[in-house]
């Protein structure tokens, strides 16, 4: 019989060839295995015998399966979410998305999150604003399933609605008034962009990809935004890292000016359009 320590080494050797976090991949699965906390895990049960369905969940992650849809759980500015494989799972890097978000926004914010998937910006947001509140729309049924059961289990429900809209359609936004601050992380991925295997086989493609230079949906919503915000609003949007220039250029013609933020690797990843 292995030792959890045991089982961990090897499966993080075996999931180096699929991960650059195979260690932590490893340890992750463990927990979640075992039903604990990593840092439980890592304290105190090490020397435990490894648990049966740990081979499984390895095996997953060998077939380039993500951990959050492993454990159906993702980390985000403090907050846990639900995710699985009908919502994008959240990234670290679109933190930098809800710092600037709530730099901007007035302590009792009414927010507009375009493409809202699980949730994670228009809650990260309203969790650290009490006072505010916000609608969250998204083109996918499946993905407000989701965004909804993490407003409901994080108390926040009485805060958000969510609508199935999509910015494609004219009229989409016709009958939601204005707001003080509109959040998105769009779809932003060329077709034809190499991507991970764990991303491109695994996640929502209609999350991710937004034609042959990924600014399909930046053209749409851009020219959109001034009409949703009211005076003195202001709109952040994720963008991918070479693409800033382009993302201002559209947000200049639609009359915005633009502030730039890093993410944790130093690369542009939020744009800030306020009104010039
Ligand atoms: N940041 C995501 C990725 O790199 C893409 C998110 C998006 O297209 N909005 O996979």
């Amino acid at each position: 019989m292995s030792t959890v320590a045991a089982a961990i080494r090897d499966a993080a050797a075996r999931l180096s060839a699929t991960s650059d976090t195979a260690r932590l991949d490893a340890e992750v699965l463990m927990a979640h295995a075992l039903g604990i906390t990593r840092s439980d895990l890592l304290l105190r049960h090490m020397a435990d015998p490894a648990p049966a369905g740990f081979a499984a969940l390895v095996d997953r992650r060998a077939r380039h399966e993500p951990v959050a849809y492993i454990t159906g759980k993702q980390d985000f500015f403090g907050l846990t979410l639900a995710v699985d494989a009908r919502c994008l799972i959240p990234r670290g890097d679109s933190e930098c998305v809800v710092e600037a978000a709530l730099a901007a926004a007035p302590a009792a914010a009414s927010v507009l999150d375009c493409g809202t998937g699980s949730g994670a910006l228009l809650l990260a947001l309203l969790a650290n604003l009490p006072d505010a509140q916000g609608i969250g729309v998204d083109a996918s049924a499946d993905a407000l399933h989701v965004a909804q059961a993490n407003a409901d289990a994080l108390g926040l429900a009485d805060r958000v609605r969510l609508l199935r809209r999509d910015w494609t359609q004219s009229g989409w936004a016709a009958d939601l008034g204005r707001f003080d601050l509109i959040i998105a992380n769009p779809p932003y991925i060329a077709h034809a962009a190499p991507l991970d295997a764990s991303v491109r086989d695994f996640e929502p493609a209609a999350a991710l990809f937004a034609g042959p230079e990924g600014l399909d949906d930046y053209r749409v919503l851009i020219p959109q935004l001034p009409a949703l915000l009211n005076s003195g609003g202001a709109a952040v949007l994720e963008i991918g890292a070479a693409q800033a220039n382009a993302v201002s250029a559209l947000a200049n013609a639609a009359g915005f000016a633009v502030q730039c933020r890093p993410d944790l690797a130093g690369r542009p990843r939020a744009l800030v359009l306020g009104q010039s």
